[in-house]
């Protein structure tokens, strides 16, 4: 969702002038876009805008702009810490960046823009021809975000997102269409529609919208024709529907990829985290989806050392990654994030504790990872191509997986090509393709 916005606010900068440059010491403006979901992201922020305090005095035009979930969840304070800043850019605030910049310079002092507002609507925002090209940061210019939704209702206790980023509000399909339609005219081949939970999209009233579930839109997508890839994050297990599925049964274009943040094996620490589904209803989901679609690839999310995680606990965690296998997981230590609940909860975990547990579910997820991946040597997959080089090239497949090729092809970059796997790492796969003659 970062991504995204950082390529809107990329957008509104073009369009007062504004160029990219590849250093932060030759930058007239530097936009720090921030995440806050761990403790780790927001102390990177923080020593960035150390280095960033020595380039200031250097020189003295440069602005900075915090923007993003620090920004909101600091607001003024940030001020306060770091006084060089001259913009703190709220997440709801983002579309007025040119105008809160100009206010910089017709006050000469900082300005902090983090109102939220309860009737606050994501504007349509068509991708201009420039966003075409992939000038913004490293994205490949055939595979592009569209934010659907923003914000989460669901108060899972260790969560910053309902404050940082406010309550659920979903986009019009129809704003949603336009723009995948505007993006696939300019030769964007793949689709990834984002929101905090967008098995909820649709749920409250969007202005005079007609109302639309989330399978809904994804049929409206797939339609458009043109797009050959479509992806959706992020799932939660409570509000995943049979509707939804069974799109990937009835969606062709959609990915055999889903993500189902499960977060930890223990109903205790479940309830804790106020996630509102147990470990059966989650392994019901799991046997479903694989039912409708065998060859899915299945990742997650888990956080260790949640308050009052017992050894008991973690083992159960230990237990679903053996019961599920996932092919991948994102898995993190437990961290306090400001103003949230589970900060006040009792039975802190000591970093030790949580260092080993991490450790110990990574290793075994790397292991079943590598089995996992070991399932594809012999079988063929359709990669899109992300890149070439001198020696070979590098695609994705539809389950998610970089593909390495050692061989030269006269395609580029989103092209789809066929091959056969041959080898399997952990995070990757080898493949070959036979070239036709
Ligand atoms: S559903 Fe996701 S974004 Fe919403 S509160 Fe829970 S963890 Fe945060």
């Amino acid at each position: 969702m970062n991504e995204r916005d950082s390529e809107i606010m990329g957008q509104i900068l073009s369009s007062h002038g504004y160029v990219e440059c590849n250093d932060m010491e030759s930058a007239d403006l530097v936009i720090l876009n921030t995440c806050t979901i761990r403790a780790k992201a927001e102390q990177k922020v923080m020593s960035l805008l150390g280095a960033l305090r020595k380039i200031k005095t250097q020189r003295p035009g440069m602005k900075i702009c915090v923007a993003g979930c620090v920004a909101q969840q600091e607001g003024d304070h940030l001020i306060q810490r770091m006084p060089h800043v001259d913009l703190v850019l709220g997440t709801q605030n983002i579309y007025d960046l040119g105008t809160y910049i100009a206010r910089t310079t017709e006050t000469g002092r900082p300005v902090i823009a983090t109102g939220m507002s309860k009737a606050f609507q994501i504007p349509a925002f068509l991708p201009t021809d420039r966003e075409a090209i992939g000038s913004t940061g490293d994205l490949h210019p055939f595979r592009r975000f569209v934010t659907i939704m923003q914000g989460c209702d669901n108060y899972c206790s260790y969560c910053v997102v309902p404050y940082t980023r406010g309550r659920e509000i979903s986009r019009s399909a129809q704003d949603i269409v336009a723009e995948v339609r505007k993006f696939v005219d300019q030769g964007v081949k793949e689709i990834t529609l984002l929101g905090q939970n967008v098995n909820s999209y649709g749920r409250k009233p969007n202005g005079t919208a007609r109302p639309c579930s989330f399978p809904e839109l994804l049929h409206q997508v797939a339609e458009i024709r043109g797009l050959h890839r479509l992806r959706f994050t992020t799932s939660h297990p409570k509000d995943l529907s049979n509707e939804l599925i069974g799109c990937f049964r009835d969606i062709a274009i959609l990915c055999p990829q889903f993500h189902l943040p499960v977060q930890s094996g223990s109903d205790a620490v479940l309830k804790r985290m106020n996630r509102h589904y147990t470990v059966a209803d989650y392994l019901e989901r799991v046997e479903a989806l694989f039912a409708c679609r065998p060859d899915l690839a299945l990742t997650t999310d888990i956080i260790v050392g949640f308050p009052g995680e017992t050894d008991e606990d973690f083992a159960l965690t230990m237990d679903l990654l053996e019961r599920v296998r996932f092919h991948g997981s994102f898995s993190f230590k437990y961290s306090d994030r400001p103003g949230v609940r589970s900060c006040n909860f009792d039975g802190k975990i000591s970093e030790q504790v949580k260092s080993e547990r991490l450790a110990i579910f990574q290793r075994r997820q790397d292991e079943i990872s590598l089995e996992r991946n070991g399932a594809y040597v012999g079988s063929r997959q359709e990669i899109m191509i992300e890149s070439t080089g001198d020696s070979g090239f590098q695609g994705r497949t539809g389950t998610n997986h970089i593909v390495h090729v050692d061989q030269h092809t006269d395609l580029g970059p989103g092209d789809l090509l066929e091959v056969e796997i041959y080898h399997a790492g952990q995070h990757s796969l080898k493949g070959r393709f036979h070239p036709k003659h």
